[in-house]
């Protein structure tokens, strides 16, 4: 990815943990580098191609003098998410900030905090077998669409299926949702599971009916081992279910353990 930078902005700010800091100001640099493509802007040499560094400056100006925050940790969290959603064309960014005249009592040059944030690719499983199956999941697909921290939403057509895991239950309607986010894996299940008790999940037994169900089944460039989060998901390779939805959404994407496209998965799942 190309890189276009911002050197030592200098701002004056109220961050700090000190009345005083908050009260009097002092000087914080802010490095940035934001990641986005540049190749068509360069050829044609349009400027409406491109970020324009100086409104990000700017915004990354305003965004330090706006608020006061403790930490400089929450003030670089504030300016890189504001980047992100406010220019569309970078897809992640590092910020650096500096504070040369924090309150340390001995010599030293500067500290800072640097972040890297950015918008990231993830693949979702959704589902429901009670009720208005449908109503459900469109619901759902309408509050993960309006969330300000989710962008450029694919959703696969909806499959009926036969329900999984032998429990005497209602057929299942089944989909696969592509979306972008800035929201981490955690942050990312825990909206799901907001949104699954929203639109009313109720589910007494394991593979029970449900009236909503959304997994993670991919997460880009993560791996979770966790009883809580597990990506990629460990049972996505032996459902037709996830599978099918998704090879269309994603045919040729890659398992990051299996070393297999979706569609390959999908081909060798037994008949
Ligand atoms: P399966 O995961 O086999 O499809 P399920 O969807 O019926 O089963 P749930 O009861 O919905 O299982 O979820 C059980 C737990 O799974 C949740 O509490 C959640 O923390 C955990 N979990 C682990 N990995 C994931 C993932 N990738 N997506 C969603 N939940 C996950
Ligand atoms: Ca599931
Ligand atoms: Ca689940």
């Amino acid at each position: 990815m190309d890189e276009i930078r911002i050197e030592n902005l200098e701002i004056y700010a109220g961050h700090g943990v000190f009345a005083e800091e908050n009260r009097n100001g002092q000087p914080f640099f802010v490095n940035a580098t934001l990641y986005a493509d540049t190749r068509e802007a360069g050829q044609k040499d349009d400027l409406t191609l491109s970020t324009h560094y100086g409104e990000v400056s700017h915004l990354i100006h305003k965004c330090m003098r706006e608020k006061t925050f403790q930490l400089i940790e929450a003030a670089a969290e504030y300016a890189a998410e504001q980047v992100l959603l406010q220019f569309p064309l970078v897809k992640s960014l590092s910020l650096e900030i500096r504070k040369p005249c924090a309150p340390i009592g001995l010599p030293f040059e500067s500290v800072s905090v640097r972040i890297r944030r950015g918008w990231k690719k993830a693949h979702l499983s959704i589902g429901s077998n009670m009720g208005d199956k449908e109503q459900y999941i469109n619901e759902a697909v309408e509050k993960i669409k309006a969330h300000s921290f989710i962008k450029n939403v694919r959703v696969s057509k909806l499959l009926v299926t036969k329900p999984y895991g032998g429990v005497e239950q209602d057929d299942f309607l089944n989909g696969a949702i592509e979306l972008e986010t800035l929201l981490s894996p955690i942050e990312l299940l825990h909206f799901l599971q907001k949104t699954e008790l929203e639109t009313g999940r109720e589910r007494k037994i394991h593979w029970g009916p449900r009236t909503l169900d959304l997994d993670i089944l991919f997460y880009e460039g993560v791996i979770s081992q966790t009883k809580e989060l597990m990506i990629p998901h460990p049972d996505m390779q032996n459902r037709e279910f996830v599978l099918k939805p998704l090879a269309e959404l994603c045919p040729y994407y890659m398992h990051p353990l299996f070393h297999k496209s979706v569609k390959q998965m999908l081909e060798e799942l037994p008949r």
